[in-house]
């Protein structure tokens, strides 16, 4: 085979694969033996050709491929890949360009700075601010970190990139109680402690509670701080009050950062904006274009206000920002990583390829759909939903009929039991969380691609899981 006809071929595998996506069971089929003996084995002395690698490459992984990017995956929060967002990945390949740099692909630079732009006008963000196009969130709220840890030492005439950490005025770092795992490696890697960290207690939906974060503030020494706010909380899909918190948080001079990783969305909607009111008043915000955009993996973002602790915590360049009005924007100087892939094209495209109208019907519909799921569900006997439903994310919870709802103990091994029966039962894949000490069934909806008869037929499966289960004795 020629080089084209072996991209033909592939071109082949993939719309293969892309087309079983609407009926494949949407778990894997292969355990972790089975995929061991499928893919491993001794390196080859002589090489194989590369048809040979890609058709073998392309079997042995089949069965244990997750169809993440299908109609009913709803683990986690996932979401798909649009079509001109995949196709988009696919010239990325091809063009093999190194966005670290404006001289090294100018096409690469100036398409992310295009994006950036209109992320930053989706959003409704101040025109200043400064985008980062990382692999994912943890690495988006990493560099907004590093930012703020910029900040608030410069403020006290401490240059932490120089002097780093050691003999630095001690950083308050404040975080809501349902902070995001991520936050807390952040913080390890910035020299900030995941465990120094003073946590403010949440509400009933998870939601950083301000007189709890008025009280934490009040007791701390004065000094620098950082402030970790929330648009989105993975299992309810809860805001935090962002209004009051940026108050609070400014009243005493903190920076303030949002995980909005797939909450951030919201505000592409005018349905849902009321949601994320304030959140133009942070100093830097986290999402992930990967999520809810639905744009091949990887793809994060980050976004500060004032480009200045922004580029001085990132740049391999200069160390202090200049503004340079006109010139070519380096990508290197707004993440952690100097060659790397030339993620915007995807995202350029998603963005382009949807429009503003678009992008808001993408996230309203699927906030519509977890609403479909959620009424459904909750008609069925033994059937409870645990939070408001007011974005994309679903808590049910599941318990034996005729046994007393407040048992947590059968509620829970009822749960957990229907989370993995639906697993196996392969017409939709969800996971299990705890929720305030309950075990419950988490469902996101986040694909482009779900529709009205993809839910209805979930819950449908869901139903009958949970009656299978209940017949299977405790
Ligand atoms: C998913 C998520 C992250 C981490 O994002 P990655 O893209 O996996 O790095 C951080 N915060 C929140 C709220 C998330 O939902």
């Amino acid at each position: 085979m020629t080089d084209s006809e072996l991209l033909q071929r592939t071109r082949e595998l993939a719309t293969r694969y892309l087309e079983s996506l609407p009926e494949r069971p949407v778990g894997p089929a292969v355990d972790l033996e089975g995929l061991r003996a499928a893919l491993g084995g001794q390196l080859s002395e002589e090489g194989e050709s590369p048809t040979a690698v890609i058709e073998t490459l392309a079997s042995a992984v089949e069965p244990g491929l997750v169809a993440t990017a299908g109609p009913r995956y709803f683990g986690f929060v996932i979401g798909g890949s649009l079509p001109a967002a995949l196709a988009a990945d696919w010239l990325t390949s091809a063009w093999d360009q190194n966005a670290g740099l404006y001289a090294i692909s100018p096409a690469a630079a100036v398409v992310e700075e295009v994006a950036a732009q209109w992320l930053i006008e989706l959003f409704g963000l101040p025109s200043s601010t400064s985008v980062g196009f990382t692999t994912g969130a943890t690495m988006a709220n990493f560099t907004c970190l590093a930012a703020a840890r910029d900040a608030v030492l410069r403020r006290e005439g401490w240059d932490v990139e120089q002097d780093g950490l050691v003999g630095a005025p001690p950083i308050h770092v404040v975080v809501g109680a349902e902070a995001h795992v991520t936050i807390f490696v952040s913080l390890q890697m910035l020299g900030l402690g995941r465990a120094r960290v003073h946590k403010v207690e949440a509400d009933g939906q998870g939601r950083m509670r301000p007189d709890a974060l008025q009280e934490v503030l009040s007791a701390l020494p004065e000094g620098p701080t950082i402030v970790c706010a929330q648009a989105g909380n993975v299992n309810t899909g809860g805001f935090d009050p962002l209004e009051e918190i940026v108050r609070i948080a400014h009243e005493r001079g903190a920076w303030l950062h949002v995980d909005g990783a797939f909450g951030l969305w919201a505000t592409a909607s005018p349905r849902l904006r009321e949601l994320t009111a304030g959140i133009d008043l942070a100093d830097s915000w986290t999402t992930d274009a990967h999520k809810w955009l639905n744009v091949p993996y990887d793809s994060g973002l980050a976004f500060v206000r004032d480009p200045a602790p922004h580029h001085d915590a990132m740049t391999l360049g200069a160390a202090y920002y200049v503004e340079t009005a006109g010139a070519e924007r380096d990508p290197y100087n707004w993440v952690p990583e100097s060659s790397r892939r030339a993620r915007g094209f995807a995202v350029y495209a998603a963005l382009r390829s949807l429009g503003r109208a678009g992008a808001a019907d993408m996230i309203d519909r699927c906030c519509g759909l977890a609403r479909r799921f959620a009424d459904s569900l909750r008609e069925e006997p033994g059937v409870e939903i645990l939070n408001d439903v007011v974005l994309n994310q679903v808590l049910v919870r599941f318990t034996p009929l005729g046994s007393d709802p407040t048992e947590v103990a059968a509620g829970d091994a009822q749960t957990r039991a229907v989370v993995a029966a639906v697993q196996r039962d392969g017409t939709c894949w969800l996971g299990g969380t705890t929720w305030h000490g309950r075990a419950a069934m988490r469902i996101s909806v986040s694909g482009w691609n779900t529709t009205e008869a993809d839910v209805d037929r979930s819950a449908e499966a869901i139903v009958r899981c949970a009656h299978e289960v209940q017949r299977v004795p405790a």
